[in-house]
């Protein structure tokens, strides 16, 4: 944690957003999507419908038309209008901060939810996305393969106010370093001291969706470990 704090002083989430509604949505917007193709589109969609009650009453077939470009738009459409819907009809149009309330929304997971907690409301949460699920598992953190186990094995090594943080920590340090299929080890502040660093390059025209470690060609460690 102190060496990825090092590496990354300011802890952020790349989804541009001015309240907890706005980043609700743009995590729901964010699957399957880049950050950046969010970005792009979020300011379009918040001036059009500035409020939850303007979401919920969005006519479908107009929000599928601003959201297009992140793909999956009819599901995302849906998702974003039945979430504004429950937060109108349940919360008063505001976003709730208890995460038992924020995942009854429809369309909202444990991830999104604890994004929501920890950025918009500072209240310690640990998401786990593909980056973070990658990252414990080569850092060897835990050896959960599901989300929630993952969440439950690093909340309980890290002190609450951590959460947050080193969630979004490993999220830059996956997608600047420790990249899927090529994790540039050599690069790396946990070099030294991570169980998977040079095991080698990926191996060209390796399969996707294999373990990382049989991706690639292992090398000898030498008596450092370095
Ligand atoms: S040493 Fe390599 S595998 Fe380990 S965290 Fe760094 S980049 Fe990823």
């Amino acid at each position: 944690m102190e060496r990825l704090r090092a590496e990354y002083p300011q802890a952020t989430c790349a989804l541009v957003h001015e309240s907890p509604l706005q980043l609700l949505v743009a995590t729901i917007l964010s699957a399957q999507c880049t950050d950046e193709r969010v970005n792009m589109v979020t300011p379009v969609l918040f001036a059009r419908y500035p409020t939850a009650v303007d979401l919920a009453e969005a006519r479908l077939e107009d929000l599928e038309e601003v959201i297009r470009s992140t793909g999956f738009f009819r599901m995302k459409a849906l998702a974003i209008r039945e979430m504004s819907q429950d937060v109108v009809a349940r919360f008063g149009g505001q976003v709730p901060r208890r995460m038992e309330d924020l995942v009854s929304l429809r369309g909202v997971g444990r991830k999104t939810a604890n994004v929501v907690l920890g950025v918009a409301f500072g209240v310690p949460g640990l998401p786990v996305d593909t980056h973070v699920t990658r990252l414990s598992g080569l850092l060897r953190l835990t050896s959960a393969k599901d989300p929630v186990e993952i969440e439950r094995d690093i909340c309980a090594m890290v002190p609450a106010e951590e959460w947050t943080d080193l969630s979004l920590r490993l999220i830059m340090h996956g997608r600047r370093v420790c990249v899927a299929r090529t994790p540039r080890c050599t690069q790396c502040v946990l070099g030294d001291i991570c169980p998977s660093a040079d095991l080698g390059p990926v191996r060209p025209g390796a399969r996707t969706g294999g373990r990382h470690a049989t991706a690639r060609t292992a090398r000898p460690r030498s008596p450092s470990g370095s």
